[in-house]
């Protein structure tokens, strides 16, 4: 369980699948039919070939931190959360996502940890993905 907040996401409307599976704890890839490339973020089409022929599949939730960075002096909501971890993680599947790692001591995460993702939600009904070290 972290302290951050759960702020909602900006939705695109072509992304609206994407986020109906993650108020259900689901967390999907689109992968494109044509090429099979691993395609994030979702956008209903695939940006190697061009493709519309995308589907969403379901991601492991496994990755491991690409980069991150603690958070010592934040600003807006997060200001009396620090400090934080604002972290790429690399899921196993390809893609990058910039995301928080919670659940962990920041002085102790280090490039190349493995994570899983967690969902949390937040009091008005959002969901966000988050990683948590395995
Ligand atoms: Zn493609």
């Amino acid at each position: 369980v972290t302290t951050l907040p759960v702020p909602r996401a900006p939705h695109l409307s072509e992304a609206e699948e994407f986020w109906k599976a993650v108020a259900a704890d689901t967390f999907l890839l689109e992968q494109c039919r044509g090429c099979t490339a691993v395609v994030w973020y979702p956008r209903g089409f695939c940006p190697s070939c061009g493709s519309t022929d995308v589907a969403l599949v379901a991601a492991s939730g496994e990755g491991s931190v690409y980069s991150f960075s603690v958070v010592h002096r934040a600003a807006g909501d997060y200001r009396g959360h620090e400090p934080y971890v604002v972290a790429y993680v690399e899921l196993d599947e390809g893609p990058r996502l910039l995301t928080n790692v919670v659940g962990c001591d920041p002085d102790g995460l280090a490039i190349g940890a493995r994570v899983r993702m967690i969902f949390e939600h937040g009091a008005d009904g959002a969901t966000l993905y988050r990683f948590t070290p395995v």
